[in-house]
């Protein structure tokens, strides 16, 4: 885990939602979900379930072992359930923003968890209100809940089409009534959203973020929810699918690939850990450099750094070793302990390093902070030449799309090139995987993906606005 310092310093996913739908202990897998998909939100968690009449539920700020205890769950009773971890891109980090929302709208129960970032959000916020809808967060997410209720004398097939037709930008989501569960992917799939069928004799699926959710309740993997695709799945009607107006283009996030999802996950049909390591293959085959061995800063590098060894034959070792128990608790340092809670997190083994040339495989430079001190701390432990390669390209672009990246300002590589980023960091050399060799490692063509973090390429045009106003109310 990471310290409250780093955690500021290191990119962030926005959520991960899991749906349970036909099981006695809906709500009891739901926190097992919700536990595999805690590295995609650490700021709060919840659960709400249902067992056709009755509703409860529980959320608070927090992880999520420190949300649910035995009796909260006890209590959450039925067997469909519907469960959020957060990390806010958008909307303070509040306990009103915990999801999912709930609201009851002329006897309509609905709930609604999201993972992603709407671009329309200020214009459809500003129509809503002017019809009178009062928010009750500020968050992007409640925006599905009102625009529902406007259609809420519909037949819901059409009350949700309507609402999505309406919804512009990144969003896999999950909304919960009384007695269905209802899975929904934006059209260009941004995120990543599956289907899985429970090992019980209860006919139960799982609807989740990623794979790793479904191998911790032992669920199997049916598919991926399509993009544009809305699933719902009902007692009497097993599941039926409806879709928007297909897009000429998707955009899988490819930054799922390099940074966010579990190793162990399969997003968009490939698996990470794979993904990951050939990343490192291709590396290794762009960038040549005569050292003595080749080490990540664990965990992150440490797939990329395999595929790079493997295919660079150096040998890979573990220079740095991460201390596990370092908790959110830990309290920071002053100014004047400069580095202490990069170096309470990862520790450099001295008598091993002294004297050696070391390349390090990293995923990300953000803003360069965290990698520079890291820097610092192995120049300190005696390393005599070092190198760094990154997994992916320069990150020059903001992302508008559930990704907490800084604004462009901050981003190191916005406004400095390779060569002063080298000299910031305090390497000997600094070189990146090519767009072309990160495409090339998922195995896919490159209009697949959004790649607009390096590439400026937005397949939608952001809602800037908003999103500012977002991140100052954080
Ligand atoms: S801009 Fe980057 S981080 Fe954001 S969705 Fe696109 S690829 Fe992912």
């Amino acid at each position: 885990m990471m310290t409250d310092a780093e955690t500021s310093l290191r990119p962030h996913e926005e959520c991960g939602v899991c749906g349970i739908f036909g099981h006695p202990d809906a709500a009891k897998l739901t926190y097992f979900g919700l536990y595999a998909l805690q590295h995609r939100g650490q700021e709060s968690a919840g659960i709400v379930a249902s067992d056709g009449e009755k509703i409860t539920q529980h959320k608070a700020m927090g992880l999520v072992s420190e949300v649910f205890r035995e009796k909260t769950l006890q209590q959450l009773t039925g067997h469909i359930s519907l469960g959020h971890v957060r990390y806010s891109t958008t909307g303070a980090s509040i306990a009103q923003n915990v999801q999912p929302f709930t609201a009851v709208h002329r006897g309509c129960f609905l709930a609604v968890a999201h993972n992603g970032n709407f671009v329309n959000t200020l214009a459809l916020r500003e129509e809503l209100e002017q019809r009178g809808s009062i928010f009750q967060s500020t968050m992007d997410s409640e925006i599905v809940i009102h625009l529902l209720a406007r259609y809420c004398d519909k037949e819901i097939k059409k009350a949700i089409l309507e609402t999505f037709e309406k919804i512009k930008g990144a969003y896999s989501l999950i909304l919960m009534t009384k007695d269905k569960l209802i899975a929904v992917r934006d059209p260009m799939g941004f995120r990543p959203l599956c289907l899985g069928k429970l090992n019980s004799a209860t006919n139960g699926y799982i609807v989740a973020s990623e794979t790793c959710a479904l191998d911790l309740v032992r669920a199997k993997y049916i598919r991926d929810i399509e993009p544009g695709e809305i699933l719902i799945i009902d007692k009497d009607k097993g599941l039926k699918s409806l879709f928007m107006p297909p897009q000429s283009r998707k955009s899988y996030c490819i930054f799922e690939h390099v940074y966010f999802a579990r190793p162990d996950s399969d997003i968009f049909g490939i698996n990470v850990y794979k993904c990951r390591k050939r990343m490192g293959n291709i590396m290794a085959r762009e960038i040549q450099i005569d050292a003595d061995f080749v080490m990540p800063f664990p965990d992150s590098g440490n797939y990329a750094a395999i595929g790079y060894s493997q295919t660079s034959e150096l040998p890979l070792e573990m220079g740095v070793i991460r201390n596990h128990y370092v908790g959110r608790t830990f309290i920071q340092p002053t100014q004047s302990m400069r580095d202490f809670s990069v170096k309470v997190k990862l520790n450099p083994v001295r008598s091993f390093l002294k004297g050696k040339r070391v390349i390090i495989i990293e995923d990300s430079i953000i803003r360069g902070t965290t990698g520079r001190s890291r820097v610092r701390s192995l120049r300190e432990a005696g390393v005599k030449e070092v190198h760094m390669c990154v997994s992916c390209p320069p990150h020059r672009y903001p992302c508008y799309f559930g990704i907490d990246f800084p604004s462009g300002g901050e981003l190191i590589a916005a406004s400095k090139s390779v060569d002063n980023i080298r000299e910031y960091l305090g390497l000997d050399t600094l070189s990146y995987l090519s767009l072309e060799g990160l495409v090339e490692a998922t195995g896919q063509p490159a209009d697949t993906f959004c790649l607009a973090c390096f590439n400026g390429d937005y397949p939608i045009p952001p809602d800037t606005e908003f999103h500012k106003m977002a991140l100052d109310c954080c």
